[in-house]
């Protein structure tokens, strides 16, 4: 690869290649697997790596958002999808494109075969959720007889998976709790499967659930972080590669004297001579505020360079006063070694929000 001359996440699809083989080794033959690429797959661009997954065998994918489902069906993914949080407003479409809708309560439920009905479908496969314990989204046990006689009186949608979200799988302080989860789960959806008089796909764990509960996968997983090459543990994370690398470069180096302010609102002012390198990424990239005066850093030639003053929306200061480097030198936000995890850490945030907030305008580069 040459060296970045703007800023650039570049996306290595062999490691997703890695990363995906490392996920599927942990489970049976048989279990299905599920990729998750909502948000633009977590910042890296949800079409070229779907269209890589969809060609590398996944079973399923899942978005967040219909126009998320649109976008991948405009680029020929055929496979179904799962749509996890659909809007009322976008059902219409949703169907139309052959999304498949969570439905996670009495009123999803009804407005979608509503829509269905008068859409004249039989059978269109939609999924439910429980809730087990997250408290975001699901149906509560007691709702399955609701659920039941709702289906009854309707042949336009069919159940073809129920599933529900862990709470704390990576979390191994809170296993007694994930393994309630686990066995609500489990009693949940024998009851309704008994009362529905066929089996639809099971599906609970994600991740760290595939990770660290292998007796939990049931009939199919749903992995995003792991993908993208974050094992969220130690234990985990040598046998996955972080899939991006995000590069900018040195558009400029000032020398400032003791006294000299930087940036907004004078966001360092100086006691010495400093130097201190601008980078063309801020805020409006996705490197926000809180990496801002010292929480966050970037490599140059090697070495770590905080990030001083306040962050720009396009711009960033970053000091390199023990730093040999030059105007157009190539800077590292992240890469494999120093993870968008330890820099997100260093901020007090997770590398799934630094790496889904990388803004589209980024420039992405994919490694084959
Ligand atoms: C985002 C999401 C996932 C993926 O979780 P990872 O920790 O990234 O593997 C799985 N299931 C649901 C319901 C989600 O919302």
């Amino acid at each position: 690869m040459p060296k970045a001359t703007e800023t650039t996440l570049e996306i290595d699809l062999k490691a997703l290649q890695n990363n995906f083989d490392e996920l599927k080794s942990k489970l049976q033959p048989k279990t299905k697997f599920l990729a998750v690429v909502k948000a633009f797959s977590y910042g890296n661009d949800s079409v070229p790596i779907a269209q890589y997954l969809q060609k590398a065998n996944a079973d399923y994918f899942a978005v967040a958002y219909t126009n998320e489902g649109e976008e991948l069906r405009n680029n020929d993914i055929t496979k179904p999808i799962l749509v996890l949080h659909p809007q009322k407003a976008n059902l219409q479409t949703l169907l139309n494109r052959r999304l498949e809708p969570s439905i996670y309560s009495k009123k999803t439920l009804l407005e979608f075969i509503s829509i269905a009905e008068n859409s004249n479908q039989n059978a269109y496969p939609i999924h439910l959720k429980f809730n087990t314990g997250l408290n975001r989204l699901g149906f509560d046990k007691i709702d399955i007889d609701f659920i039941i006689e709702t289906l009854a009186k309707t042949n336009a949608v069919k159940v073809v998976s129920c599933f529900s979200h862990l709470a704390a799988s990576e979390d191994l302080s809170e296993q007694e709790f994930t393994k309630n989860q686990i066995n609500l789960f489990k009693d949940i959806t024998s009851t309704f499967i008994t009362k529905l008089g066929y089996k639809p796909i099971l599906h609970l764990c994600n991740t760290s659930g595939i990770l660290n509960y292998p007796e939990a996968h049931f009939d199919m997983v749903r992995s995003g972080i792991g993908l993208y090459g974050f094992g969220n543990d130690v234990r985990y994370q040598p046998n996955f590669t972080p899939i991006a690398t995000l590069k900018t470069v040195i558009s400029q180096i000032h020398i400032l004297q003791p006294g000299d302010s930087l940036g907004y609102n004078r966001g360092l002012i100086t006691d010495k001579e400093i130097k201190t390198a601008t980078l063309p990424i801020g805020h409006a990239d996705g490197l926000t505020r809180i990496y801002g005066k010292g929480k966050g850093f970037v490599f140059v030639n090697g070495k770590k360079a905080p990030i001083v003053g306040n962050v720009c929306m396009d711009m960033v200061m970053v000091d390199v006063t023990h730093i040999d480097c030059n105007e157009g030198d190539e800077v590292i936000v992240f890469d494999r070694e120093h993870t968008a995890e330890n820099l997100a850490e260093a901020a007090g945030t997770i590398s799934y929000e630094l790496i889904t907030d990388l803004s589209k305008r980024i420039k992405r580069v994919f490694l084959t």
